[in-house]
Protein backbone atom coordinates (compact mmCIF):
# COMPACT_ATOMS: atom_id res chain seq x y z
CA UNK A 1 0.00 0.00 0.00
CA UNK A 2 1.14 3.53 -0.58
CA UNK A 3 -0.06 7.00 0.23
CA UNK A 4 -0.50 9.37 -2.70
CA UNK A 5 -0.87 13.13 -2.87
CA UNK A 6 -2.92 14.12 -5.91
CA UNK A 7 -3.36 17.66 -7.22
CA UNK A 8 -6.57 18.60 -9.02
CA UNK A 9 -7.02 21.61 -11.29
CA UNK A 10 -9.69 22.99 -13.63
CA UNK A 11 -10.23 26.28 -15.45
CA UNK A 12 -13.09 25.51 -17.82
CA UNK A 13 -16.74 24.74 -17.18
CA UNK A 14 -18.24 24.45 -13.70
CA UNK A 15 -14.84 24.13 -12.06
CA UNK A 16 -16.05 23.50 -8.50
CA UNK A 17 -18.42 20.73 -9.55
CA UNK A 18 -15.71 19.20 -11.70
CA UNK A 19 -13.20 19.11 -8.84
CA UNK A 20 -15.77 17.64 -6.45
CA UNK A 21 -16.82 14.98 -8.98
CA UNK A 22 -13.18 14.19 -9.76
CA UNK A 23 -12.32 13.79 -6.06
CA UNK A 24 -15.27 11.42 -5.66
CA UNK A 25 -14.15 9.50 -8.75
CA UNK A 26 -10.61 9.18 -7.39
CA UNK A 27 -11.96 7.89 -4.06
CA UNK A 28 -14.16 5.39 -5.95
CA UNK A 29 -11.30 3.81 -7.94
CA UNK A 30 -10.96 0.17 -6.80
CA UNK A 31 -7.93 -0.05 -4.52
CA UNK A 32 -8.08 3.64 -3.55
CA UNK A 33 -9.24 4.94 -0.16
CA UNK A 34 -9.69 8.61 0.74
CA UNK A 35 -7.50 9.95 3.56
CA UNK A 36 -7.64 13.74 3.52
CA UNK A 37 -8.55 16.64 1.28
CA UNK A 38 -8.20 20.38 1.00
CA UNK A 39 -10.63 23.16 0.38
CA UNK A 40 -10.56 24.58 -3.14
CA UNK A 41 -8.37 27.55 -3.99
CA UNK A 42 -8.53 29.95 -6.93
CA UNK A 43 -5.64 31.51 -8.80
CA UNK A 44 -4.75 33.16 -12.08
CA UNK A 45 -4.08 30.86 -15.06
CA UNK A 46 -0.39 30.25 -15.82
CA UNK A 47 0.57 29.54 -19.45
CA UNK A 48 3.95 28.86 -21.05
CA UNK A 49 4.22 32.67 -21.41
CA UNK A 50 3.49 33.30 -17.73
CA UNK A 51 0.38 34.39 -15.76
CA UNK A 52 -2.56 35.31 -18.01
CA UNK A 53 -5.35 37.28 -16.33
CA UNK A 54 -7.44 37.14 -19.55
CA UNK A 55 -7.89 33.39 -19.17
CA UNK A 56 -10.47 31.81 -16.86
CA UNK A 57 -9.12 31.53 -13.32
CA UNK A 58 -8.06 28.12 -12.05
CA UNK A 59 -9.65 26.17 -9.25
CA UNK A 60 -7.23 23.77 -7.53
CA UNK A 61 -7.32 21.33 -4.66
CA UNK A 62 -5.34 18.41 -3.24
CA UNK A 63 -6.50 15.02 -2.06
CA UNK A 64 -4.50 12.44 -0.14
CA UNK A 65 -5.38 8.79 -0.65
CA UNK A 66 -4.11 5.36 0.29
CA UNK A 67 -3.85 2.98 -2.63
CA UNK A 68 -2.97 -0.58 -3.53
CA UNK A 69 -2.27 0.54 -7.10
CA UNK A 70 1.24 0.94 -8.44
CA UNK A 71 2.33 4.44 -9.53
CA UNK A 72 1.60 3.91 -13.24
CA UNK A 73 -1.71 2.18 -12.49
CA UNK A 74 -2.67 5.18 -10.39
CA UNK A 75 -1.71 7.60 -13.18
CA UNK A 76 -3.72 5.54 -15.69
CA UNK A 77 -6.75 5.73 -13.39
CA UNK A 78 -6.31 9.51 -13.10
CA UNK A 79 -6.10 9.83 -16.90
CA UNK A 80 -9.34 7.85 -17.24
CA UNK A 81 -11.02 10.31 -14.86
CA UNK A 82 -9.60 13.27 -16.84
CA UNK A 83 -10.90 11.73 -20.06
CA UNK A 84 -14.34 11.22 -18.51
CA UNK A 85 -14.42 15.00 -17.97
CA UNK A 86 -13.67 15.76 -21.60
CA UNK A 87 -10.00 16.52 -21.14
CA UNK A 88 -8.02 16.97 -24.37
CA UNK A 89 -4.26 17.34 -24.59
CA UNK A 90 -3.55 19.52 -27.62
CA UNK A 91 -1.94 22.43 -25.83
CA UNK A 92 0.65 21.97 -23.13
CA UNK A 93 -0.41 24.10 -20.16
CA UNK A 94 -3.53 25.07 -22.14
CA UNK A 95 -7.02 25.48 -20.73
CA UNK A 96 -8.46 22.27 -19.36
CA UNK A 97 -11.63 20.98 -17.81
CA UNK A 98 -9.63 18.79 -15.47
CA UNK A 99 -5.97 18.11 -14.69
CA UNK A 100 -4.91 15.44 -12.21
CA UNK A 101 -1.25 15.12 -11.16
CA UNK A 102 0.54 12.75 -8.82
CA UNK A 103 2.48 15.10 -6.55
CA UNK A 104 4.13 12.66 -4.13
CA UNK A 105 4.05 9.03 -3.04
CA UNK A 106 5.04 7.25 0.18
CA UNK A 107 5.26 3.56 1.06
CA UNK A 108 3.18 2.42 4.02
CA UNK A 109 6.28 2.64 6.22
CA UNK A 110 6.56 6.33 5.32
CA UNK A 111 9.44 5.92 2.86
CA UNK A 112 9.28 8.32 -0.08
CA UNK A 113 8.64 6.62 -3.41
CA UNK A 114 10.61 8.17 -6.29
CA UNK A 115 9.52 7.52 -9.88
CA UNK A 116 11.24 8.69 -13.05
CA UNK A 117 9.91 7.04 -16.19
CA UNK A 118 8.90 8.34 -19.62
CA UNK A 119 5.35 8.86 -18.43
CA UNK A 120 5.64 9.62 -14.72
CA UNK A 121 7.92 11.70 -12.53
CA UNK A 122 7.28 11.67 -8.78
CA UNK A 123 7.65 13.88 -6.85
CA UNK A 124 6.09 16.15 -9.46
CA UNK A 125 9.02 18.28 -10.68
CA UNK A 126 7.17 21.61 -10.48
CA UNK A 127 5.24 21.08 -7.24
CA UNK A 128 7.77 23.02 -5.15
CA UNK A 129 7.20 26.24 -7.14
CA UNK A 130 3.40 26.14 -7.43
CA UNK A 131 1.41 27.89 -4.73
CA UNK A 132 -1.75 26.37 -6.22
CA UNK A 133 -0.37 22.94 -5.28
CA UNK A 134 1.44 23.85 -2.05
CA UNK A 135 -1.41 25.87 -0.48
CA UNK A 136 -4.09 23.17 -0.76
CA UNK A 137 -1.57 20.44 0.12
CA UNK A 138 -0.69 22.34 3.29
CA UNK A 139 -4.41 22.74 3.98
CA UNK A 140 -4.97 18.97 3.61
CA UNK A 141 -1.81 18.04 5.56
CA UNK A 142 -0.18 20.85 7.55
CA UNK A 143 2.92 18.75 8.33
CA UNK A 144 3.48 17.56 4.75
CA UNK A 145 7.01 17.38 3.39
CA UNK A 146 7.87 17.41 -0.33
CA UNK A 147 10.63 14.80 -0.79
CA UNK A 148 13.92 16.43 -1.72
CA UNK A 149 12.56 19.94 -1.20
CA UNK A 150 11.40 20.33 2.42
CA UNK A 151 8.31 21.12 4.47
CA UNK A 152 5.40 22.27 2.33
CA UNK A 153 4.78 25.14 4.77
CA UNK A 154 8.30 26.48 4.14
CA UNK A 155 8.04 26.05 0.37
CA UNK A 156 4.72 27.90 0.36
CA UNK A 157 6.20 30.74 2.41
CA UNK A 158 9.11 30.95 -0.05
CA UNK A 159 6.97 31.19 -3.20
CA UNK A 160 4.27 33.35 -1.59
CA UNK A 161 0.67 32.23 -1.40
CA UNK A 162 -1.21 34.05 -4.20
CA UNK A 163 -4.21 31.69 -4.01
CA UNK A 164 -7.62 32.54 -2.59
CA UNK A 165 -9.55 29.93 -0.62
CA UNK A 166 -13.03 29.18 -1.97
CA UNK A 167 -15.77 29.21 0.67
CA UNK A 168 -16.90 25.61 0.12
CA UNK A 169 -16.38 22.43 2.19
CA UNK A 170 -13.33 20.20 1.72
CA UNK A 171 -13.55 17.81 -1.23
CA UNK A 172 -13.83 14.71 1.01
CA UNK A 173 -16.09 14.41 4.04
CA UNK A 174 -13.31 13.10 6.27
CA UNK A 175 -11.40 15.28 8.72
CA UNK A 176 -7.77 15.98 7.86
CA UNK A 177 -5.82 12.83 8.68
CA UNK A 178 -2.94 12.83 6.25
CA UNK A 179 -0.06 13.00 8.67
CA UNK A 180 1.80 10.01 10.01
CA UNK A 181 1.60 8.72 12.66
CA UNK A 182 -2.15 8.73 13.28
CA UNK A 183 -2.65 12.45 12.90
CA UNK A 184 -1.64 13.74 16.31
CA UNK A 185 -0.24 16.84 14.58
CA UNK A 186 -2.80 17.29 11.83
CA UNK A 187 -5.10 20.24 12.24
CA UNK A 188 -8.79 19.54 12.01
CA UNK A 189 -11.17 22.44 12.06
CA UNK A 190 -14.28 22.24 14.17
CA UNK A 191 -16.77 22.18 11.32
CA UNK A 192 -14.97 19.26 9.71
CA UNK A 193 -14.64 17.37 12.99
CA UNK A 194 -18.37 17.52 13.65
CA UNK A 195 -19.11 16.30 10.12
CA UNK A 196 -16.52 13.54 10.32
CA UNK A 197 -17.17 10.06 9.09
CA UNK A 198 -15.03 7.06 10.05
CA UNK A 199 -11.85 6.49 8.02
CA UNK A 200 -12.62 4.80 4.75
CA UNK A 201 -16.38 5.21 5.09
CA UNK A 202 -16.67 7.12 1.83
CA UNK A 203 -14.67 4.68 -0.30
P1 LIG B 1 -0.45 17.15 -17.98
O1 LIG B 1 -0.61 17.95 -19.24
O2 LIG B 1 -0.14 17.99 -16.78
O3 LIG B 1 -1.58 16.22 -17.72
O4 LIG B 1 0.84 16.22 -18.18
C1 LIG B 1 1.05 15.47 -19.35
C2 LIG B 1 1.83 14.20 -19.05
O5 LIG B 1 2.70 14.35 -17.96
C3 LIG B 1 0.99 13.02 -18.67
O6 LIG B 1 0.50 12.34 -19.80
C4 LIG B 1 1.92 12.16 -17.84
O7 LIG B 1 2.36 11.01 -18.55
C5 LIG B 1 3.09 13.06 -17.55
N1 LIG B 1 3.50 13.09 -16.16
C6 LIG B 1 4.76 12.99 -15.71
N2 LIG B 1 4.82 13.03 -14.37
C7 LIG B 1 3.54 13.20 -13.94
C8 LIG B 1 2.96 13.32 -12.65
N3 LIG B 1 3.71 13.29 -11.52
N4 LIG B 1 1.62 13.45 -12.57
C9 LIG B 1 0.86 13.49 -13.71
N5 LIG B 1 1.35 13.39 -14.96
C10 LIG B 1 2.69 13.24 -15.08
Amino acid sequence: MSRAVIALGANLGDRGSTLRAAAAAVAAVPGVRPVASSHEVESVAVTLDGPDTAKPRYRNAVVVVDTDLGPQELLDALHAIEDAHGRTREVRWGDRTLDLDVVALQDDDGTDVLVDTATLTVPHPRAHERAFVLAPWHDADPSAVLPGAGPVADLLAAVGDDTERVDEPRLFDEPTRASRPADATAATDVADATAATPPGAAS
